[in-house]
């Protein structure tokens, strides 16, 4: 692995590829199908909100945001065409993430097959904990992902019950976009979504490793 600073991967990755539908109990809270094979979307860089510096912010004209929370994989080789067995020894390490959405705008997209753009891609839809290493976390294919809203439990989640394993998404991924250094994937969100709305305080953590506290506000 190269001599970049994956501590602060925020700052110098460039692509964010996100897997939606990748928990069976999620597919069915939102009336979707579980799919055959992964979806993929995309979230830009600039969409990060690390953890401590500032509130989420709610988009203009969104009545229905959501929070969902993911593991993230901090890429940290190159990956092209990468096998399963591969993936693993490529992984700079980790981050909590929440993969804030603006459901009313995604309902609407979907029914119109527009893109996800404006429901995924907003300002401060990326919220991000400190990088893990991959010794902290040495099982990411079983530990618990939880979500709470002013302290009621809302997703109490595990990456056990992943559709799509992290080797497979990974090199299904590699198949189609060359992943880099500093990349992030997001796994995909266990059921227990649900709204949030000005005032709010979320609260998530992976297992005990890491826990990560937001505000939310309405961007005005
Ligand atoms: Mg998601």
């Amino acid at each position: 692995m190269s001599g970049q600073n994956f501590a602060k991967f925020v700052h110098w990755g460039r692509n964010i590829i996100a897997v939606g539908r990748n928990y069976r109990d999620h597919c069915l809270e939102l009336g979707n199908q579980v799919p055959t094979k992964p979806l993929l979307f995309m979230k830009p860089p600039s969409a990060y909100l690390e953890v401590g510096t500032g509130p989420i912010q709610i988009p203009r004209g969104c009545t229905d945001m959501h929070h969902e929370v993911e593991l993230g994989v901090v890429i940290g080789d190159t990956c092209r065409d990468v096998t399963e067995d591969q993936v693993m020894s490529l992984i700079a390490g980790y981050t909590l993430t929440l993969d804030m959405t603006a459901r009313d705008f995604q309902e609407d997209a979907k029914k119109r097959g527009n893109p996800w753009t404006m429901a995924k891609c907003f300002d401060t839809a990326l919220p991000v904990s400190r990088f893990i290493t991959t010794k902290e976390l040495t099982n990411p294919e079983n530990v618990k992902l939880w979500c709470k809203v002013n302290d009621e439990i809302r997703q109490n989640g595990n990456t056990a019950d992943m559709v799509f394993s992290i080797p497979y998404l990974i090199s299904y991924i590699s198949q189609y976009f060359t992943l880099q250094p500093g990349d992030l994937v997001l796994t995909g969100t266990p059921a227990g979504v649900g709204r949030v709305v000005p005032g709010d305080i979320i609260i998530a953590g992976l297992g005990d490793i890491v826990s990560m506290k937001f505000d939310i506000i309405q961007r005005v």
